[in-house]
């Protein structure tokens, strides 16, 4: 049983969250600048050159990519053979406390969504999702979930005699209320299946895919890819100035459900898509 300290997690999750701030992901910024050049609308190129400069400043010159620095949402997959020794909230909270207090991030957290709504002061306390893999590392994902784009999210519990065509109107229907209020280009999660708390859960770590990241099942492969092309039609654009790249991508997570039910949720993600991973 191989052992590790929550002073190491604190650290590595310290790094990742200033990482994801101030470094987009390599392939969004790719995608962002290829969809410069193939979108038809003037303003809409405009953004998208914005966008490229923006990510660039925020590189060199280890500046948040957005004000909105995000809630922190962290995936820990642990190896049914690692021990952490100590607390593993505490130890993820401490590494965001750090990232944002060193690294001049926004902090956004409140201490209660109703009757309390004074900043946490620290960005914390993180959203965290753990679960159990075979092995002896651990995995860490940490997203800076902007909350434009959160706020623009749904869930729907659909019934089998919806069927794909009730999903795919729900998607597309989502994508369409929120408009420009995403900061389109979009990323689009979606979780079908389990419950309504774990479609969810899937949805978010559908954004957490790589964007080049083609699904296993070749049904779900060709539905994100479809889905695509059916959200880029929409016409809503980069920063919803009108245009045809209102998306990057579709990542879509499925699982198990009752026969009794389609638990869709489809959570939305700005072109700042801040991920960063590692692995101890
Ligand atoms: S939705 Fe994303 S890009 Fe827009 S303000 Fe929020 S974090 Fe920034």
């Amino acid at each position: 049983m191989r052992t590790i300290q929550t002073q190491e997690i604190e650290k590595v999750v310290a790094d990742l969250f200033l990482q994801a701030n101030y470094n987009i992901e390599p392939e969004i910024e790719e995608a962002v600048a290829a969809a410069a050049k193939s979108e038809t609308s003037e303003v809409g190129r405009f953004v998208l050159e914005q966008l490229s400069e923006n990510y660039k400043i925020a590189r060199e010159e280890k500046l948040a990519i957005c004000q909105d620095t995000g809630l922190a949402v962290v995936f820990v997959d642990i190896g049914e053979d690692v021990h952490i020794k100590g607390n593993l909230q505490k130890a993820i909270d401490a590494g965001i406390r750090k990232a944002y207090e060193e690294g001049y991030l926004r902090k956004s957290v409140v201490k209660d969504p109703l009757f309390d709504r004074t900043n946490t002061g620290d960005n914390t306390p993180a959203v965290v999702y753990t679960r159990f893999v075979p092995g002896d590392k651990v995995e860490i994902l940490a997203s800076a979930k902007g909350f434009g784009c959160e706020n623009m999210s749904r869930t729907k519990m659909l019934i089998p005699s919806d069927g794909l065509e009730g999903v795919i109107d729900f998607i597309l229907e989502t994508v369409k209320i929120a408009g420009p209020n995403t900061c389109p280009p979009s990323v689009v999660g979606v979780g079908v299946g389990g419950t309504i708390d774990y479609a969810a859960m899937l949805s978010k770590r559908a954004l957490m895919r790589p964007l080049a990241d083609e699904h296993p099942d070749s049904n779900y492969r060709q539905l994100e890819k479809d889905l695509l092309e059916k959200i880029n039609e929409l016409g809503i654009g980069p920063g919803g100035f009108g245009g045809k790249m209102t998306s990057l991508g579709v990542k879509i997570e499925a699982y198990p459900t009752h026969i009794a039910s389609i638990p869709v949720c489809v959570t939305m993600c700005c072109h700042a898509s801040r991920h960063a991973r590692a692995v101890l």
